[in-house]
């Protein structure tokens, strides 16, 4: 086996597996608030992309000399994630529901919690046939695409105010073939006329201005995660604009935060909505809140003869 001689002692060289793992250790140091699974599973994904491996061709590599490769493209990634960028800015993008989303830094990285969000609202079109959609907020498109693509007959609306966004979750669709969608640019329901829906989806922004937790997430855009001192500033304009856009009998439904339960609920109650409940994330955490639009025109008994 070729190696370094130091000191007469011929020393084998370092594996891949080694050097990921001391990596894995340096990226860790270099960005305190990752764990080490998410370190190293980083650094993972991120060989396999540069070198062209499967997780098998990879695990076979890991006990191969690090020098046999060129690690050109995966060292200028590694110092993207050591200066504190996302893996999945940094890969191009993220799985979400079992599909792969393209993402850049316009858009909200997809969250396991927002898988949440998705089934509550798939759930709650259930009875309906040929839903009408509306996604507030779409970002990568993630939850509009997944909705499309498990509801074939719905028409869905996705909307933000960001152009770029708009493009990266068209592309989206296009490559994941969601034909069913069309994007506009709005902020909220501003574009949105008159028209009303069967479900009103939406993962506002929803972090508080002062959160702790903002700093490990600057690399994310701010226009998609603070709303506010409180973080309500922009499900309270969600809230209050559904009525209007909602038909009777059609269902809000709102990503919050793990604190906002009793806050969205209460938001929800006091804008006349019906059947309100909360949905906890895989973490146990209160995250979705769902409540249904009954019109008070709608008059659901037999006209008198
Ligand atoms: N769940 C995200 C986070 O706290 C926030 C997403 C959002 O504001 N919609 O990291």
């Amino acid at each position: 086996m070729a190696g370094e001689v130091v000191g007469g002692l011929q020393v084998p060289p370092a594996t891949l597996g080694a050097r990921l793992r001391a990596d894995a250790a340096a990226l860790m140091v270099a960005v305190p608030e990752l764990r080490h699974a998410e370190a190293l599973r980083g650094l993972f994904a991120l060989v396999e992309r540069c070198l062209r491996l499967t997780a098998a061709a990879r695990v076979v590599a890991e006990r191969e000399a690090a020098q046999r490769y060129d690690l050109a493209e995966y060292e200028a990634g590694l110092a993207r994630l050591c200066a504190g960028e996302p893996i999945a800015y940094v890969l191009g993008e993220q799985p979400f529901r079992g599909r792969s989303y393209r993402v850049s830094a316009d858009v909200l990285v997809p969250r396991p919690d927002t898988e949440t969000l998705v089934e509550a609202a798939l759930e709650r079109l259930e009875s309906t046939g040929a839903p009408e959609v509306l996604d507030l907020g779409t970002g990568s498109g993630c939850v509009a695409i997944e909705i499309a693509l498990d509801r074939p007959a719905a028409t869905v609306t996705g909307v933000d105010l960001c152009g770029e966004a708009l493009a990266v979750a068209c592309g989206n669709a296009r490559r994941l073939g969601a034909g069913n969608i069309r994007w506009q640019r709005s902020d909220w329901y501003a574009a949105l006329g008159g028209c009303r829906f069967h479900l009103i989806v939406s993962n506002p922004p929803y972090v508080a201005e002062g959160d702790p937790h903002l700093p490990a997430l600057a690399r994310e855009p701010r226009g998609a995660l603070v709303s506010g001192p409180d973080g309500l500033a922009d499900l309270r304009r969600i809230v209050a604009g559904a009525p209007a856009h909602l038909r009777s009998g059609g269902w809000l439904c709102v990503e919050h935060g793990g604190e906002q339960g009793d806050a969205v609920r209460t938001l929800f109650l006091a804008q006349g909505l019906a059947e309100v409940r909360t949905f906890r994330d895989a973490g146990g955490r209160d995250r979705v809140c769902a409540g249904r639009w009954i019109s008070p025109g709608a008059d659901t008994t037999p006209a008198l003869p």
